[in-house]
């Protein structure tokens, strides 16, 4: 965990969400509803002959490497699976955005950076201080050997 400061107060509450998210979610599904209808294929049953009294149920497709998987859902825990699927596309989003403060961040160290080096060449006579780094670098590369 960086230090608080470094963290901009966005970024300290996406990642306080992530956390409720963790500690609350039962699960995580990544992946799609799908709902399937089929008939049972007892002749004496409705869905036989009635298209709209097929039976239905949930199956979760999802797709990974170009391959499409379905993962079928017993009724009894549709709900289960539907709330799993939920807190994983929160997850997912809180990730996202912070993804997109991990950028800012780097483009402001990138920015202080840049900065600073040109602060210090306009400052020293530059020469001296780069051949002192180009000698301490030797010194360090040798020394594994
Ligand atoms: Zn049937």
């Amino acid at each position: 965990m960086p230090s608080r400061s470094v963290l901009s107060t966005t970024e300290r509450q996406l990642r306080s969400r992530l956390r409720q998210l963790l500690g609350q979610a039962e699960g995580f599904l990544h992946g799609s509803p799908i709902e399937l209808s089929r008939k049972c294929g007892k002749p004496s049953c409705r869905c036989a002959t009635d298209q709209s009294m097929r039976h239905c149920s949930l199956a979760i497709g999802r797709t990974r490497q170009g391959k499409t998987t379905m993962l079928h859902i017993p009724k009894s825990m549709e709900a289960q699976a539907l709330r799993w699927i939920e807190d994983f596309k929160k997850a997912g989003a809180l990730l996202e955005a912070l993804d997109e403060q991990g950028r800012l961040r780097l483009d402001a160290a990138k920015a202080t950076r840049k900065k600073a080096l040109s602060a210090s060449q306009n400052k020293t006579g530059t020469k001296k201080k780069t051949g002192q780094k180009k000698t301490s670098r030797r010194k360090a590369r040798k020394r594994p050997s």
